[in-house]
């Protein structure tokens, strides 16, 4: 089978008026949009209704971003504990039934609506934005069974940009080796840790990546993307590797484009960073959990919490695009916690130590005292050093630019840090 030709993989846009609309102008088209959804959630969600009901608020009274602070976060637990007494989707739904095309059950389980039409934008957004182009031949290796992302999103998607898709499935390394090999796919979608194990399998087979197979971009989702793991899978297949990341029932909530600088809020959701605690929305540059409202009328979430911490900036990226990005994935609320009114979680305390290759065993404590929170980061060092002082500050410079707080730092001897210890552990008392 001869190999698509593709140029131009860095530059264009799936939706140029949507993705490069100046920053004022796109407010303004969010708040629309906000509008319209809330309107027809509250008249066709039996869950929204109830919601809004419940803390006596009307439609009318959710004009504009700012607004949605007034409603509370519909949590993961709510929704599946909504949906055990009201099967199949709690009541979340904006459309009857029987004009679903399909019903996927995700695990937890929860039930998600499957429309007959799938034209969400942000999949497609992200593979483009990502590199994909018209004729690209892709295994879409997601699981295609039961959960909607590899049958409904990722392969409408591709469909939608031309792309043609090989519906492989997770899973059969040798064979997936085969068929990018005889079929010259161009296109990877599916989990990092996948696209390793079909690099794995590739070379134990005696191909050379580059040569004997024609992969040029990848679209990974759904695990961490370790910037080691993507240059060196870059490097060995001579390919492009960016990322995205969503949820199943909230759908793509950014992207990647060639920049690599953060994700792209797609143009169809409107995404919050906001305390975990209180649900107010704290703006850019804090950490805070990813909330989400989609605008989707067959499964309109409103304010839907992910659970995920996130950072949103708002600087413009070089590449056009015009929208806010989710710097990144930074772990798991349950994971976190609060100091000083910030939130700290164990990516930052990976991330410091990331920045001191000196380290070999790391924690965090939180102790308070005298109504105040303290912060130490004990270190078990390699190797006895020759100026600890020095490393100490270089230490306490680095935890601040990460966390924005400030802590002691304390070197303890080896074998103090438990093998499995938690990277935070939370010692304070609140007698
Ligand atoms: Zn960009």
């Amino acid at each position: 089978m001869p190999k698509p030709e593709i140029t131009n993989r860095n530059a264009g846009f799936f939706k140029k008026d949507l993705e490069t609309m100046p920053p004022k102008k796109r407010v303004e088209y969010l708040n629309q949009k906000l509008r319209g959804v809330i309107q027809y959630a509250y008249k066709h969600s039996a869950a929204f209704k109830n919601k809004l009901d419940s803390v006596g608020l009307k439609p009318k009274d959710i004009q504009m971003i700012k607004d949605l602070e007034k409603i509370p976060v519909t949590k993961k637990t709510e929704l599946m504990e909504l949906q055990r007494k009201h099967p199949p989707f709690g009541g979340f739904e904006g459309v009857p039934i029987s004009e679903l095309r399909r019903i996927y059950v995700s695990p937890g389980p929860i039930n998600e609506p499957g429309e007959s039409e799938y034209n969400e934008l942000g999949w497609a957004q992200g593979l483009y934005a990502g590199g994909f182009r018209p004729g690209d031949i892709v295994i879409n290796t997601f699981s295609y069974h039961m959960v909607p992302f590899a049958l409904q999103m990722v392969d409408n998607s591709l469909h939608r940009i031309g792309c043609v898709v090989i519906p492989t499935g997770v899973g059969n390394t040798e064979q997936q080796v085969n068929i990018s090999k005889t079929l010259n796919v161009t296109g990877f979608c599916g989990t990092p840790s996948f696209l390793f194990n079909i690099a794995e399998k590739a070379e134990e087979m005696g191909f050379n990546l580059k040569e004997d197979l024609s992969l040029e971009v990848g679209f990974v989702a759904a695990e961490m993307l370790p910037e080691s793991l993507r240059s060196q899978l870059e490097e060995k297949f001579g390919m492009i590797i960016r990322q995205a990341y969503g949820t199943a029932d909230i759908r793509c909530l950014g992207y990647e484009c060639m920049k690599k600088n953060g994700m792209h809020v797609p143009d169809d959701k409107f995404v919050e960073i906001v305390d975990p605690e209180t649900g107010k929305q704290l703006g850019p540059g804090k950490t805070g959990e990813i909330v989400a409202t989609t605008f989707n009328k067959v499964y309109p979430l409103i304010r839907f919490g992910t659970g995920d911490l996130s950072i949103l900036t708002e600087t413009l990226c070089p590449c056009g695009r015009t929208s806010p990005r989710l710097i990144k994935i930074l772990g798991r609320v349950d994971q976190g916690t609060k100091v000083k009114g910030l939130f700290i979680h164990p990516g930052q305390v990976d991330e410091v130590a990331s920045k001191h290759p000196e380290m070999a065993k790391y924690q965090v404590l939180v102790t308070r005292s005298e109504h105040k929170d303290e912060m130490t980061f004990r270190i078990e060092l390699k190797e006895e050093i020759s100026q600890p002082e020095k490393l100490k500050e270089e230490i306490e410079r680095s935890i601040r630019d990460v966390t924005k707080l400030r802590s002691n730092v304390q070197f303890v001897p080896k074998g103090t840090i438990p093998d499995g210890a938690k990277k935070i552990e939370d010692h304070r008392t609140w007698e």
